[in-house]
């Protein structure tokens, strides 16, 4: 038991009551493990909240913030700059498609999406557009807890009871366990469903109307799923063809997590707009970016006028140069351990096998992976649905790992830095875990 006071700190996505009754602080990190406050480790095989992709602890880091802070902490970042925010807005955009070179920072996920929706809706009116109010979101996807993106959120929990914007349609949900399980990397079956349901969309609205299309290339906080065969490239010829904005919410997939910098470049598809945060700095400092395409911003600076702001928005700490430096010294990490691209080689690969090892479990009923994402989905027979989830979940906690449930389905997204012992380790605390609550394997 604690003895820390934890009675004031109300934590996000929490059952409060039910954490009272059983608090879990971690009170130390390294490498890919998390420590308790009795010092006993937990694999951490969700990179903290999809962030942490470098590994904790990271030295170079804690070295480049502690000498940022002693250099220059802070500056205002409305008509200033500082040498690591425009230093790091390069360093990213070596990594983005061709086209895509403006970053603008803000503190989150979160607030990159609210953000990315303004550019949208700005630019539609820089040309002339301004009847183009609508957004198409997707079912199960998660774009942040602001009103925009609490407006885009196909989660139904996390939208209803919030006053949110009603100009948004959902496309399908792309998880399809009865056509597609146990895939491995992109699945066979969805493309065609998502292109009628995007035409159907379009007859109903008109394209008159709809300003963008905003989804996560893998959908992450709706259970891990891989976009379909042909998917996004698809959603790129739809919203061309109807001359519609894509942006891509690569919060999650930005950084080395699908197997290349940004998935955007994975799957081939140019976006106009990217979201991205968590693995910007490794999970360390808080800090999130839209990536926008040059001829967007150049259409918004046309439109305004010469002696205002061209874009009437911020965040006291976009670019913070703490935060840029932390990302500068990510980079660095990123780049010299090969890290952004290693989930499409041997590592993704060994990821994938150890991954699939484990169909045998009972009531398994789906395993999929992209790069270095992976779910293992439950059928929670007799018990009710989406209590199986939590119960692995505690499970695999008390035995030393960290996954995350979303309802039955068991979702990993380990720091890109794993080893394949630890690898190993994941696979047979998981093994364990489920074997203690359900049994061993027939
Ligand atoms: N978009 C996606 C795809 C996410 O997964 C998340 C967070 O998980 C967000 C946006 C929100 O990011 P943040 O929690 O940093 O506000």
């Amino acid at each position: 038991m604690s003895d820390i006071n934890i009675d004031n700190w109300w934590l996000p996505f929490t059952n409060v009551r039910a954490f009272q009754d059983n608090p879990r602080i971690f009170s130390r990190a390294e490498g890919c493990f998390l420590y308790k406050q009795d010092g006993s480790e937990v694999l951490d095989i969700t990179a903290g909240l999809w962030c942490c992709n470098v590994g904790h602890g990271r030295r170079e880091i804690a070295d480049a913030v502690h000498k940022q802070l002693m250099t220059l902490d802070y500056a205002p970042p409305f008509q200033f700059g500082t040498p690591p925010g425009f230093e790091f807005a390069q360093r990213i955009t070596q990594h983005t498609p061709a086209d895509i070179n403006r970053v603008f920072f803000t503190n989150s996920g979160s607030e990159a999406v609210d953000t990315a929706l303004k550019i949208a809706h700005l630019y539609q009116h820089a040309r002339d557009k301004g009847g183009k109010q609508r957004f198409i979101s997707r079912e199960q996807g998660y774009h942040g807890v602001n009103v925009g993106g609490t407006s885009m959120q196909g989660l139904p929990t996390n939208r209803h009871g919030f006053p949110v914007l009603d100009r948004v349609d959902f496309l399908p949900g792309m998880l399809d366990i009865s056509r597609n399980a146990f895939s491995r990397g992109s699945p066979a079956h969805g493309t065609e469903e998502m292109a009628a349901a995007f035409e159907n969309i379009v007859a109903m609205r008109g394209a008159d109307s709809i300003c963008a299309v905003i989804i996560e290339p893998v959908s992450g906080a709706g259970g891990m799923v891989p976009p379909p065969q042909g998917y996004l490239k698809k959603v790129r010829e739809l919203c061309d063809k109807h001359d519609i904005l894509l942006i891509f919410d690569e919060v999650i997939t930005g950084f080395g997590r699908t197997g290349s910098a940004f998935a955007a470049t994975e799957f081939d598809v140019v976006p106009d707009i990217m979201t991205t945060a968590k693995g910007i700095n490794g999970g360390t400092v808080p800090m999130g970016a839209v990536l926008i395409k040059d001829e967007i911003q150049q259409a918004i600076f046309d439109a305004a006028p010469n002696t205002l702001p061209e874009f009437f928005h911020g965040n006291t700490y976009a670019g913070a140069p703490v935060a840029a430096a932390a990302g500068l010294a990510a980079m660095d990490i990123y780049e010299q351990e090969g890290l952004l691209t290693c989930g499409s080689g041997e590592k993704g690969k060994y990821w994938e096998d150890a991954l699939h090892s484990l169909a045998d479990l009972p009531q398994v009923i789906d395993i999929r992976n992209y790069g270095l994402l992976g779910a293992v989905s439950f059928d929670p027979m007799e018990l009710p649905a989406k209590s199986l989830g939590p119960k692995i979940h505690q499970r695999c906690f008390d035995n030393g790992l960290l996954c995350r449930a979303v309802g039955d389905n068991m979702v990993m997204s380990p720091p890109l830095s794993i080893s394949h012992q630890e690898i190993d380790l994941f696979i047979s605390r998981f093994r364990q875990s489920v074997t203690e609550v359900l049994g061993q394997p027939s």
